[in-house]
């Protein structure tokens, strides 16, 4: 599952080629990826059909792809936005955006407008860029639990901007409940620290809670909490406060550090906009390497399950006692 570095390449990736684009087309091969997208039929109605499930029924996915396709064709695009794990490209002159959620296998790929069909494409936009010239977004995901989206941009609630790639202190509503990621230069340190204290729960859970902070899941909790010494399972309010600033520095380290190696691509799902892999798969310490050496000490490195999420972890470098600090 893409987490905040791997958002973050595509939505660098996504930006020169939209901001000043107009959306000349738009084609939706299979409205289950529009499951995030309400159309204004059923906002005005208030009648709206489940939203978050796989199966919407089938009039409701036409109503949906004719809408999305109405209201985001002839537009102009702005700024691509990052906030956590979610993207969105603003619509000139426009309170609504662009909005997507990549989810489990969703890939945003960028390509020119003869360039052969990815597989798994759901939705395809036409773009014609001042400078890029003509160009398509396809959307493509596997498995389907992304979406793309119309949403409309709020007030965030603290005045700063809505997120990486715009000045403006704005955020989509789907977004509005998303706290800010550790990369973000409006981000509380100390506030996430007093979100995770409060917390009983594993600290490998309460890390990959996005409304304490965003961008993180399975990949980098596992690596942080591996470079910070900290043992997945101990509950997050046993933690001091000293050592979760060392496992929020840690975060940033890792995200840092994966990005500028374009990402992990653990399992193929996760491309950047060109379709190509990233290379953090190879610096992972900790995830994925169950039963392999620790690169700190040598011991074997154990799986754990953590409520329904599996942890990878040293046993010698986090044992489990509780440090002083
Ligand atoms: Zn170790």
């Amino acid at each position: 599952m893409p987490e905040l570095p791997e958002v973050e390449v595509v939505r660098a990736g996504l930006a020169p080629a939209v901001n000043g684009a107009t959306v000349t087309g738009v084609e939706v091969f299979d409205a289950r990826s529009l499951k995030r997208h309400i159309s204004l039929i059923e906002q005005q109605s208030g009648e709206i059909a489940q939203g978050h499930g796989r199966t919407l029924d089938a009039a409701t996915q036409q109503l949906r792809a004719a809408d999305f396709e109405k209201r985001l064709t002839g537009v102009t695009l702005g700024p691509a936005v990052r906030r956590g794990k979610f993207l969105w490209i603003h619509i000139e002159g426009s309170s609504s955006v662009l909005f997507g959620h990549l989810a489990m296998s969703g890939q945003l790929l960028l390509r020119g407008i003869d360039a052969p069909d990815d597989k798994n494409v759901r939705i395809r936009i036409w773009l014609n860029h001042p400078v890029h010239g003509e160009l398509r977004i396809d959307f493509a995901d596997q498995r389907r639990f992304g979406s793309l989206a119309i949403d409309e941009l709020v007030a965030t609630d603290d005045s700063h901007p809505g997120g990486l790639g715009t000045e403006l202190p704005l955020i989509p509503q789907q977004a509005g409940h998303i706290a800010r990621d550790p990369l973000d230069p409006a981000f509380q340190q100390d506030a996430a620290v007093r979100g995770l204290r409060q917390k009983s729960l594993p600290i490998k859970m309460a890390l990959l809670d996005q409304r304490i902070l965003s961008g993180v899941g399975n990949i980098y909790a596992d690596e942080a909490l591996w470079a910070a010494r900290i043992h997945p399972e101990l509950p997050a309010n046993q933690v001091s406060a000293k050592r979760l600033n060392e496992l929020l520095t840690a975060v940033q380290f890792v995200f840092q550090k994966a990005l500028a190696e374009g990402g992990t691509s653990f399992d193929a799902q996760y491309v950047n906009v060109n379709g190509e892999a990233g290379y953090f798969a190879h610096s992972l310490n900790a995830y994925g390497r169950s039963g392999k050496p620790c690169n700190r000490c040598g011991e074997t490195l154990k799986r754990s399950e953590v409520i329904d999420r599996s942890s990878v972890f040293c046993p010698v470098c986090q044992a489990k006692r509780r440090r002083r600090g």
